[in-house]
């Protein structure tokens, strides 16, 4: 029995979760969720969007699975997707992007996972203007040893865990010549430990038009925040955009799973979300508690549903569609 705390978010976020939930029981996987509540509806219950006892459950599972949260823009309470990421030392952004047959894009077959460092360099928040006239600001990107070479070593196990034959890490050494040189030099010492693995190394620049170009080239793609938070959308974009695309934030003592896109506020309450980004976060999930067997049959049946076309929601058929639950009942229907 596996215990995960579940955070099913706000906007949609509850209804996907819910059939996340649903399928992932229906994969035989015994857990026992832990539901909490943070973002608005905590708001409303607590006067606090991150209550002490959300971060208390997520210290004693470890593992969590969250639906999405509505962040106020401008005024109002800071993020709580960052705030978690800070509070647990998330380093790890965790971005895969696989092809799904029956869903309109740019190329097939590709099967890549973007490693994005996830609290170094330009997102530490250390910026300010220079002067009250506001006259120049300045953003300073910090990029330490120890933190490179836990991402870089992550990428490393990940694919050799996975199999994976080729990990790029992405740089702009040529111009950063300290951070991005730092990143790339330690990135050149630990891949020195994984022989069977290939190593290369490219500049941003040309790694984004090569994804553009070739992306069947690729496997694992290691690289610092900033590159990796456009990296990773551009990866999604290679195959049909972010709808389908499920993220991981991963510390060594908490991993949280989550789909990319936010709580949709314009479709919440209607039974039209699609509910396939979350079970592929789900997907992930399984496999960090080692569940690979039934990850693979979730991910398999995900697949199916959508190859096939017939019971999937408004935005994958507009023509001939399912609700959120249907298409969850038929996913569960698909496990084998
Ligand atoms: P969004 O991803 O919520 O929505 C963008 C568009 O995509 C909308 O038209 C929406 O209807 C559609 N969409 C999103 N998910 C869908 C799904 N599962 N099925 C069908 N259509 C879907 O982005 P936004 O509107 O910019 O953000 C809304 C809120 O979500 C904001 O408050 C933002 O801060 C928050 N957000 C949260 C997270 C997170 O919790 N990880 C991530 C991104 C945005």
């Amino acid at each position: 029995m596996h215990d995960v705390t579940l955070i099913p978010g706000d906007g949609i976020g509850p209804s996907i979760a819910d059939v996340a939930v649903k399928v992932i029981e229906a994969a035989d996987v015994k857990i026992k969720w832990h539901a909490v509540e943070a973002g608005l509806p905590a708001i409303d219950k607590y006067k606090d969007p991150l209550p002490p006892h959300v971060l208390d459950s997520i210290r004693e599972t470890r593992v969590a699975l969250k639906g999405p949260l509505t962040t106020p823009v401008g005024s109002g309470f800071r993020s709580v997707n960052v705030a978690l990421r800070k509070e647990f030392d998330l380093y790890v952004n965790l971005r895969p992007a696989r092809s799904f047959e029956g869903v309109p894009s740019r190329y097939s077959n590709i099967d890549l996972i973007i490693v994005r460092e996830n609290t170094e360099e330009f997102y530490a928040g250390i910026e300010h203007y220079i002067d009250p006239a506001r006259s120049a600001a300045e953003t300073i990107g910090v990029v330490t040893r120890s933190g490179s070479d836990r991402i870089i070593r992550y990428a490393y196990e990940l694919a050799r865990k996975e199999k994976r034959r080729k990990v790029t890490t992405v740089h702009k050494a040529n111009i950063l010549k300290y951070t991005g040189g730092l990143f790339l030099d330690v990135s050149r010492q630990i891949a020195q430990g994984y022989p069977e693995i290939k190593t290369e190394d490219k500049i941003v620049d040309n790694m984004a038009m090569q994804m553009v170009l070739n992306p069947h080239q690729f496997d694992v793609i290691v690289t610092t925040n900033l590159f990796g938070d456009i990296l990773s959308d551009l990866a999604s974009g290679l195959v049909g955009g972010l709808g389908l695309a499920p993220g991981a934030n991963i510390g060594y003592n908490a991993a949280i799973f989550e789909a990319v896109h936010g709580s949709a506020p314009d479709i919440a309450g209607k039974n039209i979300a699609n509910p396939a980004a979350i079970i592929l976060a789900g997907v992930l999930l399984l496999r960090h508690l080692n569940e690979v067997a039934a990850a693979d049959r979730i991910e398999h049946a995900v697949a199916e549903v959508i190859k096939e076309g017939k019971s999937v929601t408004r935005d994958l058929n507009a023509t001939n569609c399912v609700g959120t639950k249907e298409m969850g009942e038929a996913i569960i229907a698909r496990l084998r």
